[in-house]
């Protein structure tokens, strides 16, 4: 069969709601592109030489309709909803087999079979073989339904071929994955939804292998909320994975995924920071201790994590999220003194946001608190949903406010903003932290 492989377009966060750009003291670009997430390199991974394989990234392609396909996959998160709706629409009208799978059409299975002829609900590897048999056979079902519990010991090696050597990309990481599922269930997450309530790990040896394989990428993402968890056995597999890291020598940029949950054993910290993890992305405000800290004002526990982390030299960008049941007007105030208590000085804020077929819109939509069904406002940066002890416009001032103040209390310069922010092009060059010939052969 002749495939092709459709990563939708998705209004980025910075795009969809302008004011932040102009709270902001220094001018960042909106439209930042990056790589596909991990499932379209899966299943292209999955996909058996006799197929033949094409990619359109409808961030940066048009979609090829006039070309011949046998079957169209589909891959999305909630806001590229509308892109893919349009996408599954327009070659199923031409008489196209389309598939979609991801984040959004595992949630919300229902509304994605309007738009396509089956939908993948859960994990690649358990749906979408069968997807490709049956296709072969001209018998798509309208659902594969996976149930988490796929082995990650037979994780493929995700094949990025497709995109690796694709112009028009600002970032290109090497996205890993080491484990799946959560058993924290933080009421906002989509992970226990897609991936289920308990953790599963992958051997650290295949993910270094992985890593390995990909070291012409542009640095490392290691994507895990997980994987410094305070517990005897997240801990184990992380002395082990590591320690590989270490050995591997990495030299470029490595992000690790992380919430206020850290571990308190300050050898392993040290070990990360030796492996060459220099910035945790650390997503605070709805996990037990960050919530505990800012919204019950008992800030200690998360106080010595941070600075535990601090003084093994691991820098924090927090990716703070607001909005929640509890949250009253005073929260603003709350989260910025939270930042300042703990020194962080790169931040991001976002807005608490249910996903479209989880169990918290659900609720919120009987009792007819939903707002908007427009999906490309689910993106962190739009109140979607009634809040309990504000309005919406009291929500999107604060949220406005705390990006404002952050950067007015404290400035950065614009060396130190270009570490982690999406500064413009003639910002950059304006102080001298590009030269014309640095510009993009992206
Ligand atoms: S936010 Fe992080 S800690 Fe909470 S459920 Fe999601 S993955 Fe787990």
């Amino acid at each position: 069969m002749k495939i092709l492989f459709v990563y939708p377009h998705f209004k980025k966060y910075l795009e969809t709601n302008p004011g932040i750009l102009e709270a902001l003291n220094f001018p960042l670009y909106a439209s930042y592109k990056s790589t596909p997430s991990l499932g379209i390199p899966i299943m292209t991974a999955l996909t058996p030489d006799e197929h033949e394989v094409h990619f359109a990234d409808g961030n940066l392609d048009p979609i090829p309709y006039d070309e011949h396909f046998d079957l169209v996959v589909i891959n999305c998160f909630t806001p590229q909803a509308k892109h893919a709706y349009e996408i599954g629409d327009t070659f199923r009208a031409r008489g196209v087999k389309t598939v979609m799978g991801g984040i959004l059409p595992t949630n919300y299975p229902e509304d994605a079979k309007k738009h396509c002829d089956a939908v993948c609900i859960g994990e690649a590897e358990q749906t979408y073989p069968q997807v490709l048999e049956d296709a072969k056979k001209g018998k798509l079902q309208e659902f594969y339904v996976g149930d988490n519990t796929f082995d990650m010991a037979n994780y493929v090696m995700p094949d990025r071929r497709l995109f690796k050597n694709k112009k028009g990309y600002d970032w290109k990481p090497v996205l890993v994955q080491c484990f799946r599922g959560c058993d924290m269930r933080c009421n906002y997450c989509a992970i226990p939804g897609a991936h289920g309530n308990c953790i599963r790990m992958r051997p650290p040896e295949h993910v270094i292998k992985e890593i390995e394989m990909n070291m012409d990428m542009d640095g490392l993402f290691i994507a895990d909320d997980q994987l410094l968890f305070p517990t005897e056995v997240t801990e184990k597999y992380a002395y082990e994975f590591f320690s590989r890291l270490k050995d591997l020598n990495y030299k470029k940029s490595i992000f690790l995924s992380g919430s206020a949950m850290l571990t308190k054993d300050e050898k392993l910290l040290r070990l990360v920071k030796d492996a060459g993890v220099d910035h945790l992305y650390c997503v605070t405000g709805f996990d037990p201790i960050s919530m505990k800290a800012v919204t019950h004002d008992m800030p200690e526990e998360a106080e010595t994590n941070f600075k535990r982390m601090r003084d093994a030299g691991l820098e924090i960008f927090a990716s703070v999220t607001m909005g929640l049941e509890s949250d009253t007007k005073d929260i603003f105030e709350k989260h910025l003194k939270f930042l300042e208590r703990n020194k962080i000085r790169f931040v991001e804020f976002w807005l608490a946001t249910p996903y479209p077929g989880t169990p918290m819109w659900r609720k919120y939509k009987a009792k007819n608190r939903i707002l908007t069904e427009d999906f490309d406002l689910y993106n962190g940066a739009h109140c979607v949903f009634q809040p309990k002890k504000m309005t919406k416009e009291e929500m999107e001032e604060g949220f406005l406010y705390c990006w404002k103040e952050f950067f007015t209390r404290f400035p950065l310069d614009p060396a130190e903003a270009m570490k982690y922010y999406n500064l413009t092009e003639e910002y950059q060059k304006k102080h001298g932290l590009i030269s014309d010939d640095d510009k993009a052969d992206k």
